[in-house]
């Protein structure tokens, strides 16, 4: 029996060796390795993919979120209302800004902030808020704005595990005033390292952004303000302009995998994933809810098929955020405990997903 992988970054580069290994060539050839002509090249590729007008790469998602929040001015004293339920790097780069976390409660249905929730978490020193597209899905943004216009907040969404996913008609990226991605190897678009970008339609935070991530300067040797180093290298940006010629095409196939799951599945006691209406989710991750959930995964584990959780722990039970270990945030514990990820990927077949069907159902006979 052929073994399911949870995530095959491996794959990616199989799918596409010749291409990158042409890429890597011309890099090394190049004698050039920090902000040369790819990081340029996909800064604009990747601004037209997302229909946002800058795109300014970065060392990795979480800085993409600090820097933003930086560039809108946010720090010590400022609070900060980001989801109870999210990776914990959207917690970290609020952190890192000096400013005060405020958690918000998610929609159970789609883990993603509750607009309805945003107007009791507001507080006078509310600046900024931080939407993250869990799993793939847009947050519910047209609330979340017009909640921010009317109280003169700040909005940069978390687009980590979202790039190519569209709302009402709209691309991730641009979203809110600024959005931050990653590109780390395992996400929808995925270097062969650590990379990240921000995208923005405004240009005093384009313009802001890039100087903070190259230690503050525009030019060399000069330095306006105390910023720091985050930069794409060269190699990882002509291995994203590779990958990102197939983005839609592997979001296509991360689709098809849902769907022959969400079809499949329908009459387990699995909670499946629900989409907003106008919606389009790039299928990051796909999450069921199980009561059972490490028996499910040992019966997986038994038919060679990985699972994963996303996430086991939310932020404020960590060690790293003890200070806020007595909140109650039930919604986000709740999920905690039962949330399991599915295989998924481009790396998977139509025949992969029909027998992780298969053996879920099996597991309720
Ligand atoms: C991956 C991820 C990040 C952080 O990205 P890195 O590139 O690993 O720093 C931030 N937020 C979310 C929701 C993520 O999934």
């Amino acid at each position: 029996m052929k073994q399911i992988r949870f995530l095959d970054v491996g794959w990616t580069y199989q799918a596409l060796a010749p291409k990158m290994d042409t890429a890597a060539k011309r890099v090394l050839e190049s004698g050039w390795f920090i902000h040369g002509d790819e990081v340029k090249a996909f800064e604009k590729e990747f601004a037209l993919y997302t229909g946002a007008k800058h795109c300014i790469g970065c060392g990795n998602g979480l800085e993409a979120i600090e820097l933003v929040l930086r560039a809108a001015g946010v720090g010590p004293g400022d609070d900060v209302l980001v989801p109870s339920n999210t990776f914990i790097a959207t917690w970290l780069a609020v952190t890192r800004t000096g400013a005060n976390i405020v958690p918000v409660e998610p929609v159970e249905a789609t883990y993603n902030m509750d607009p309805a929730k945003l107007e009791e978490a507001l507080t006078p020193a509310t600046k900024a808020i931080i939407p993250v597209h869990l799993y793939g899905q847009p947050a519910d943004m047209d609330p979340i704005m017009e909640f921010a216009e009317k109280n003169g907040l700040f909005v940069v969404t978390d687009a980590a595990q979202a790039h190519g996913a569209v709302y009402k008609g709209r691309m991730s990226g641009t979203l809110g005033h600024a959005a931050a991605f990653s590109f780390y190897p395992g996400k929808n678009l995925g270097a062969f390292g650590d990379g990240g970008a921000v995208t923005t339609m405004d240009d005093k935070i384009a313009e802001r952004v890039r100087k903070l991530a190259n230690y503050g300067s525009t030019e060399k040797y000069v330095h306006e303000c105390k910023g720091f180093n985050s930069r794409l290298d060269e190699m990882q940006a002509a291995f994203l302009r590779v990958k990102l010629d197939k983005l839609d095409n592997w979001n296509w196939t991360r689709k098809t995998v849902a769907s022959i799951y969400l079809e499949g599945l329908k009459d387990t006691p699995l909670v499946l994933p629900v989409i907003g209406e106008k919606i389009q989710s790039v299928w990051h991750l796909f999450v069921v809810r199980c009561k059972d959930r490490d028996g499910l995964i040992k019966h997986l584990a038994d038919n060679k098929i990985e699972a994963s959780i996303h996430y086991p722990i939310p932020p404020h039970k960590q060690g790293a955020y003890k200070e806020m270990e007595n909140l109650s945030l039930p919604i986000s514990e709740a999920i905690h405990k039962e949330v399991l990820s599915l295989p998924m990927g481009p790396h998977m077949t139509e025949e992969d997903a029909q027998r992780v069907v298969e053996v879920v159902k099996a597991f309720f006979k």
